[in-house]
């Protein structure tokens, strides 16, 4: 079924649903603990662009307005990888104007691009709108030589012209480095709750290539991060255009690599998301039946992290407060709040190291090695960290 949606990015109108996990809330929208609910919820689903190749969030009624995280120590150590591996390509050169795009999940580059001698120019933001909302104007001050979007890409509802606003900005030899959390990775790892309201676009290099070949660009070269268990960081400059450092025109091998892979994978194929479909009621009977186990045994059990992609998982599980009595976070936004759409309420990460639980369902398993270094208490109290996807 294919409806009247329009590619966000192709403005194509063919293509299907790959991905459906129902109704679910806006994973934004922290209701208070007292707030009887119900929470409003919507549908979440992924479909693929049939002609681009794009998988996309198709319908989000939602405005995204999330309380900023605590930015994630591992979000932190790799920009500062990245920030050097694109440096030793010769792609950071001091003097070169910056701009960036930013994600509202933090991981700004900024202050340490600076550092290296990168002057800015006024910045975008997520969607390539001010903080009023309007689009700002294109002026002779915005052009720059390096424009960085690092997971901000994907927060744009209208794809087409977020991207040509980043492209319009881009000096004749400038760069434009893209990063996001792979869609190939998401199939090989069944990151199913990847899915969430607010993120409209889940990219191939394939999807991505067809993106920037429409607004005169070109990938020329990658790099490979294991945030997320995979993300890329791509690099492009326009069509024919060789670049200061005097690199070739054409895409090198890491992209033909990625791009070999992603066919090889089917990125761009709807058959390649039915197990990705099927894995979401694994996953989701799974952990429930978990959370059945520890109660009936009278063993205690606390979540950690009230991240988006925790929430999808609990609706689907069916869990609330009676199988999981709470969900500590860091955020101190998100404190004597529930989990939308649950009974399950927020706590700090002192509320439930004086709890002492046997059990801590991590659900963003990217923080083990984070957490577990934080709250040594827990482990010292007899408890364990287990991954919420593969409750090991
Ligand atoms: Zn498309």
């Amino acid at each position: 079924m294919t409806g009247h949606h329009a590619c966000r990015a192709c403005r194509g109108h063919d293509g299907q649903i790959v991905l459906d996990l129902g109704n679910q809330p806006a994973c934004d929208y922290f209701p208070t603990y007292d707030d009887p609910g119900p929470d409003p919820v919507y549908p979440l689903q992924m479909w693929l662009c049939s002609h681009c190749g794009l998988a996309q969030l198709l319908e989000d009624p939602t405005v995204p307005e999330e309380p900023k995280g605590a930015e994630p120590a591992a979000l932190v150590a790799q920009a500062a990888d990245a920030v050097g591996r694109v440096a030793a390509a010769g792609l950071l050169p001091p003097g070169a104007r910056i701009a960036e795009y930013g994600s509202p999940h933090g991981g700004s580059w900024l202050e340490m691009l600076v550092e290296r001698g990168l002057p800015p120019v006024s910045s975008g933001g997520a969607g390539g709108s001010s903080p009023l909302g309007q689009a700002e104007p294109l002026g002779e001050a915005d052009e720059a030589d390096v424009i960085l979007d690092c997971l901000g890409l994907m927060h744009a509802a209208d794809q087409q012209a977020a991207i040509a606003e980043r492209a319009a900005r881009l000096a004749p030899e400038g760069v434009l480095l893209i990063q996001f959390h792979s869609i190939d990775t998401i199939l090989r790892l069944g990151q199913w709750n990847a899915l969430r309201h607010g993120h409209y676009a889940y990219y191939s290099v394939t999807a991505l290539s067809a993106m920037l070949a429409g607004v005169g660009l070109s990938p020329r070269t990658a790099w490979h991060f294991d945030l997320y268990g995979g993300t890329i960081l791509l690099a492009a400059r326009r069509i024919g255009e060789a670049g200061r450092d005097g690199e070739g025109h054409a895409a090198d091998d890491t992209i033909r690599d990625l791009l070999a892979a992603e066919a090889a994978s089917g990125v761009t194929t709807p058959a390649a998301y039915a197990a990705l479909q099927q894995d979401v009621r694994t996953r989701a009977d799974a952990l429930r039946g978990w959370l059945a186990g520890l109660k009936e045994s009278g063993t205690s059990v606390l979540g950690y992290s009230a991240a988006s992609r925790a929430i999808a998982l609990l609706r689907l599980a069916g869990v609330d407060a009676d199988l999981l009595p709470a969900v500590a976070d860091a955020s101190p936004a998100k404190l004597g709040k529930r989990m939308p759409g649950t009974s399950i309420p927020v706590i700090s990460p002192a509320e439930l190291i004086t709890q002492a639980p046997r059990e801590v369902a991590l659900f963003v398993s990217d923080l083990m090695a984070e957490v577990r270094a934080a709250y040594p208490q827990v482990e010292a109290a007899g408890g364990h960290w287990v991954d919420a996807d593969i409750l090991r």
